[in-house]
């Protein structure tokens, strides 16, 4: 008798839901301190008002937080990854998350565009970091570092390290993506506190994709990121497997067509 098939996601010792999110649901992890993420195929967008599930997006994301994260890990900038699991699970750090979206920005898109009536893809003469309050039921409004601070989410010391860490991300981030012919024009972090016995350490944590990222084409300006989602422009998994293809992490398209002439 053949063995039985047994998908590869039953095997993990998942514990108990601890947190579903709009993309991801975290379970305690196998060991005391760690946490397995779990990517959903769920988008949402506008504070959730729009939604739809989109096969594959999850599995991308999980190998796209695992290629950054590593990256990151391998010039210094720590981040909360351990490993990924298996297709959609990845192992990562119990960290307490600074309740902020850190966005750093290169090009006006988005929001910035709204609020001060600049025109999407103008270039900013320096990259600017910028906070978000992380509370759905506000809309996750911009706040300033005064707010951080008075507020207490976060010190002045660790508001510099976030500031570090987040330009740092950028260059780190700017630099693969501008080597595989995309712009990135805006992305969100956030930062979690990892507490060992003998110290506390800022971490990158939640994760790195096309979801927290604007990416635009350099040639074309075609967008290939979530704003595919957002402004119905066409197939959310097509746009995030040519940003998968070119970084590596899938193979290339082996169909075969005719050899094109280059002036
Ligand atoms: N972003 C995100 N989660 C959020 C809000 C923003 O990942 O809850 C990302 C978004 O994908 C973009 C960047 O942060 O890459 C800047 O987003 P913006 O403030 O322009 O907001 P949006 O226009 O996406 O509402």
């Amino acid at each position: 008798m053949s063995p039985p098939i047994v998908r590869l996601e039953t095997h993990m010792a998942k514990g108990k839901k601890i947190y579903e999110g709009k993309a991801k649901t975290l379970y305690e992890g196998p060991e005391p301190g760690t946490i397995v993420q779990y990517f959903k195929d769920d988008a949402t967008a506008f504070n959730a008002v729009k939604k739809d599930v989109i096969d594959g997006k999850g599995a991308l994301n999980n190998r796209f937080s695992e290629h950054f994260m590593l990256g990151l890990e391998s010039i210094g900038i720590p981040t909360h990854f351990i490993k990924r699991l298996n297709m959609r699970e990845q192992l990562v750090k119990r960290v307490e998350i600074i309740p902020l979206e850190v966005i750093v920005r290169n090009v006006v898109a988005g929001s910035m565009s709204k609020r001060l009536g600049i025109e999407e893809g103008t270039v900013l003469s320096r990259p600017i970091v910028e906070f978000s309050y992380k509370e759905d039921s506000l809309g996750d409004p911009l706040v300033a570092e005064e707010h951080i601070l008075a507020l207490e989410w976060a010190t002045q010391r660790e508001l510099d390290d976030i500031i570090a860490m987040a330009l740092r991300v950028n260059d780190y981030l700017s630099g693969i993506m501008y080597g595989v012919g995309i712009k990135l024009i805006d992305f969100k972090i956030e930062i979690g506190r990892l507490t060992t016995d003998d110290y506390q350490q800022l971490v990158i944590a939640d994760e790195i994709s096309p979801d927290s990222c604007r990416l635009w084409d350099i040639k074309t300006n075609e967008k290939l990121d979530k704003d595919v989602f957002r402004r119905d422009l066409g197939s959310l998994t097509d746009a995030y497997s040519e940003v998968a293809r070119r970084l590596g992490l899938l193979p290339k398209n082996t169909a075969q067509t005719a050899p094109k002439l280059v002036k």
